[in-house]
């Protein structure tokens, strides 16, 4: 494999996002092929014995096995770092494969959480279930409400981890000044960036530790695989990480790599349009139905925040239909265009109820605590034309009398 496009670092340093969404970390094989190669293979052959025994040793370059090193996962890896503007990332099978290594690979029995209420519902069993359950202490605090942070923080606490934009409150944290605090007291943070992608936000910029993904949203972006990511320092990765993850094995399938390589190509176009997409809904949706949050709208209470950290406000909002789930459920039954589905990120408008979907697992207490009510509805806008999804969304709620 060598490296033509983006071989000398002096001039890929100076390559805007979009550049790198396409050109970054691209390595050819002799075939000189310009899409990425697919490498399908479990394993690696040696020329000599001698040389198996260098590789597994660390004393030669090279891969050895597919948990470890894959080429085409490489190429991913290279991407979304240079895109993070981390010194190095890890592909991983999902998005919660992702937030599950990024945590259990740096935390031991007797360490504190600090998470954030608002959360993806699996990021929430992470800090409500599973870490408890190995004697990992956790708090979960108002992720919005930056004295919050402090105030919960005890001489054990190892970790800060939250999502800004929430899902599906879309709370937003106060990064800069969030991981400051973390800083300040030794305490790694590690943020959940799967709704704005380092296209509208990069959470390092603003002091994060680590920055974990689901590639399965914006990344990939038209429905087809899942994937995760980490990213941190090159100590980080090789010390912290990758004992974790290349013992464990939530390694991410060279195929799935290959279509998120495809999928950050157009990424920066995606999420722009989206978001574009996304703001014309949601102020068509503003005094149609009891509420909208949406952080790129003024009415938000952290629009300003958000605006100061993200570039746009991406693709997902959620709102109050009024009433409860009949409204909701009656709302999706009459989409005939936006589909009733509980993924987001993808090219189409989909939109799902969060207490019947994706928050299901969550206690029911826990879901009102953060605003998850029967009537709220999530909704991801895609890349249709915005006044098809507006007439859509208009004649399903005056099917429901609105
Ligand atoms: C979807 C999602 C995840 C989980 O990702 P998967 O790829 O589905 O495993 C984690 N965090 C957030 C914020 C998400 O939206």
């Amino acid at each position: 494999m060598k490296r033509k496009s983006g071989q000398n670092p002096d001039i890929t340093k100076s390559w805007k996002p979009a550049t790198l969404a396409i050109r970054g970390g691209t390595a050819r094989s002799e075939y000189g092929e310009t899409s990425e190669a697919l490498f399908l293979t479990s394993g690696y052959s040696y020329d000599r014995a001698e040389d198996a025994a260098a590789r597994f040793a660390g004393e030669q370059q090279g891969m050895t096995y597919s948990r470890l090193q894959n080429p085409t996962v490489e190429m991913l890896e290279q991407r979304i770092a240079l895109l993070e503007g981390a010194q190095a990332c890890r592909a991983t099978a999902t998005g919660m494969a992702a937030m599950t290594a990024a945590l259990l690979c740096q935390l031991s029995a007797g360490d504190h959480v600090v998470g954030a209420k608002a959360a993806f519902g699996s990021c929430r069993w992470l800090t409500d279930t599973l870490l408890p359950k190995f004697g990992i202490e956790t708090t979960t605090i108002d992720g919005s409400d930056t004295a919050a942070w402090q105030a919960a923080i005890r001489p054990n606490t190892k970790v800060f981890f939250f999502e800004t934009p929430a899902n599906p409150t879309m709370d937003i944290v106060d990064l800069a000044a969030v991981c400051a605090i973390a800083r300040a007291h030794g305490i790694t943070s590690v943020v959940d960036n799967a709704f704005a992608t380092p296209a509208l936000q990069r959470p390092m910029d603003f002091g994060a530790d680590v920055v974990a993904y689901s590639a399965t949203k914006m990344m990939d972006g038209q429905g087809r695989v899942l994937a995760g990511a980490i990213c941190g320092t090159r100590d980080w990765i090789d010390n912290v990480l990758l004992p974790f993850h290349r013992n464990t094995g939530p390694t991410l399938a060279a195929f799935n790599a290959w279509v998120v390589l495809k999928g950050l190509e157009t990424l920066d176009l995606r999420i722009r349009r989206q978001s574009e997409n996304a703001l014309k809904v949601a102020a068509f949706l503003e005094g149609r139905v009891a509420k909208v949050l949406y952080p790129g709208l003024q009415s938000h209470p952290q629009h300003a925040l958000a605006m100061s950290q993200m570039a746009m406000a991406g693709p997902i909002f959620s709102l109050y239909v009024g009433g409860g789930r009949a409204e909701a459920h009656g709302l999706l039954n009459g989409l005939e265009l936006v589909d009733i589905s509980n993924n987001i990120g993808d090219s189409r408008s989909l939109m799902t109820h969060p207490a019947s979907t994706t928050h299901f697992g969550m206690a029911e207490a826990a879901r009102l605590e953060v605003g998850i009510t029967e009537d709220m509805l999530r909704l991801n806008v895609g890349l249709e034309d915005a006044d098809d999804v507006i007439a859509d969304l208009d004649q399903a709620l005056r099917s429901i009398g609105r």
